[in-house]
């Protein structure tokens, strides 16, 4: 639907600032406690009876929540973990001294792979990098490794036996819960629906491709099959669904799906033992199964991370070869290309367009008065401050020097003359504070050309647009110049104002 130009408030448009109070203490508390009550909730419910849980995903969420927000390790956070791990650990451990002893394993753990996080780059922390994976598995490794030995050699020391007989087994167990759960927490991406929409409108896809569900349902009917074929190969059945998943999907999906495969695969197992399909089980076989499940589960994540540091580059690619690096806007190319786009889709739903064609007055003057440098800083600010005039779904582009050009798509002739005279009101109106404290104002010129009926190129447009641009300079600059209606074969210029 079109938005009535003449309703626009560019505050409307403006995203909310965050609010700080989801990082005051008592959110820090509810949300550690909630953390700690989930993960507990998620292990039973992951437990087959009488059985090691699939997956306990407390610690590992601990540790993702601290580093993925840092306002949580505050000393209320830290608090809140000290106190509510041996709490949660005495409704589901028989001995209380075991209860203890299992949260003071688990916060080593924790404070040993926060330690280690704190010393990576951002990009690192958030698994951005092929390199990053290596770092989690050297992180996780030595927190499992550091919380298994505080548990054996605390154990006899403070209460004379060993709870857990095996290091290995303990080290084994935390390991495959670290790699299957904080991938998915430091990855969460933060969602924003204009975020979605833009970049569905970009890719021009559909809200939802039923292909793009393909991967997820091969690696659904993997999971399946390993289940009806059984054995130990049955393990690695659905792992190259998981890969592919890990190459199409985002990385958080990537990291989410792989927390499945653990948890279904070690669920799976846990049944088998259970049942009795599975002789023997000792806990050799068990820390084996589970460390071939932690490996299996790099992969993926590898895969994810490259795919993602991949796409990160030819984005940034993309935008160089798309953006003039003064202003960000779009360039004269990808401002032909989106402009095509755009009229191909005007005419395909016989939708009004408008072409605006701006170019700042006497800014020769500018640069002789101030130097190139402020012309410069007047440029890139005048170009930011223009956004305000114009509506979200308008494209705005730097043709080149201090010419630019708006493409307004479904809007009639009366909202395009409304739009282009709030434009160059913005220039009259903006006062530029050069870095040296000077100020600098400038004005705009604009031909305006409007078509009822979209034409099939943009070029007759962008003509006429220039023409009344001419006559916009011609007739004293600082004003809009609407070419006439069938200004689309360039006919002469009508003042608009
Ligand atoms: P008018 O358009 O009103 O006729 O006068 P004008 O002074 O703006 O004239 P013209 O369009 O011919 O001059 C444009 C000037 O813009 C010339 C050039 O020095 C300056 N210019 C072009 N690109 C840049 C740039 O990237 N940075 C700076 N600082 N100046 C630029
Ligand atoms: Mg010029
Ligand atoms: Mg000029």
């Amino acid at each position: 639907m079109a938005v009535n130009s003449a309703q626009l408030n560019p505050a409307d448009i403006r995203p909310l600032s965050p609010g700080t109070s989801w990082q005051s203490p008592i959110w820090t508390v509810v949300f550690v406690s909630g953390l700690i009550l989930a993960g507990s909730l998620f292990g039973h419910a992951t437990r087959s009876a009488g059985l090691l849980a699939a997956i306990w995903p407390t610690t590992p969420m601990l540790l993702g929540a601290m580093v993925r927000w840092p306002h949580l390790a505050s000393p209320v956070g830290w608090a809140t973990i000290v106190l509510g791990l041996p709490l949660d650990n005495m409704i589901h451990v028989a001995l209380p001294a075991d209860a203890l002893l299992q949260a003071f394993a688990d916060l080593v753990g924790i404070i040993t792979g926060y330690v280690m996080f704190g010393r990576l780059e951002p990009v690192d922390r958030s698994l951005r990098h092929p390199m990053s994976v290596l770092y989690l598995v050297a992180i996780v490794v030595t927190a499992s490794a550091t919380a298994g030995l505080v548990g054996i050699v605390a154990s006899p020391l403070f209460f004379g036996r060993i709870p857990i007989s095996s290091w290995s087994v303990w080290m084994a167990t935390e390991l495959v819960n670290y790699i299957a759960i904080l991938p998915v927490v430091l990855t969460i991406p933060t969602f924003s629906w204009r975020r979605l929409i833009d970049r569905r409108r970009r890719d021009h896809r559909l809200w939802f491709d039923p292909s793009e569900l393909t991967p997820a349902l091969v690696f659904v009917a993997s999971c399946m099959g390993g289940l009806l074929v059984g054995g130990p190969g049955a393990v690695a059945f659905p792992v190259p669904a998981l890969l592919w998943c890990a190459v199409t999907y985002s990385q958080f999906t990537a990291a989410l799906l792989t927390l499945l495969f653990c948890a279904w695969t070690l669920a799976a197992i846990s049944l088998s033992h259970f049942l009795l399909l599975l002789d023997n089980v000792s806990q050799h076989t068990m820390m084996s199964i589970r460390l071939g499940i932690a490996l299996i589960a790099i992969a993926p994540i590898t895969v994810a991370s490259a795919i993602s540091a991949r796409n990160q580059l030819l984005a940034s690619l993309r935008h160089m070869a798309t953006h003039d690096p003064l202003t960000d806007l779009l360039n004269r190319r990808a401002f032909g290309v989106a402009a095509r786009k755009r009229i191909y889709a005007a005419t395909q739903f016989d939708q009004p367009i408008a072409f605006l064609m701006l170019d700042i007055d006497h800014f020769k003057s500018i640069n002789d008065t101030y130097g190139h440098g402020a012309g410069d800083e007047v440029l890139s600010r005048l170009a930011a401050s223009m956004r305000s005039g114009l509506r979200d779904d308008d494209v705005l582009g730097r043709l080149g020097g201090e010419e630019f050009a708006v493409f307004l798509s479904n809007c009639t002739p009366e909202n395009a003359t409304i739009i282009a005279e709030r434009v160059r009101a913005v220039f009259a109106t903006t006062i530029v504070e050069l870095t040296d404290g000077r100020h600098v104002t400038a004005t705009v010129s604009i031909g305006l050309a409007v078509a009822e009926v979209a034409p099939a190129s943009v070029e007759p447009l962008m003509l006429a647009a220039d023409k009344a641009l001419y006559a916009a300079k011609s007739a004293g600059r600082n004003r809009v110049v609407r070419a006439a209606p069938d200004q689309a074969c360039g006919s002469a210029a009508s003042p608009a104002r």
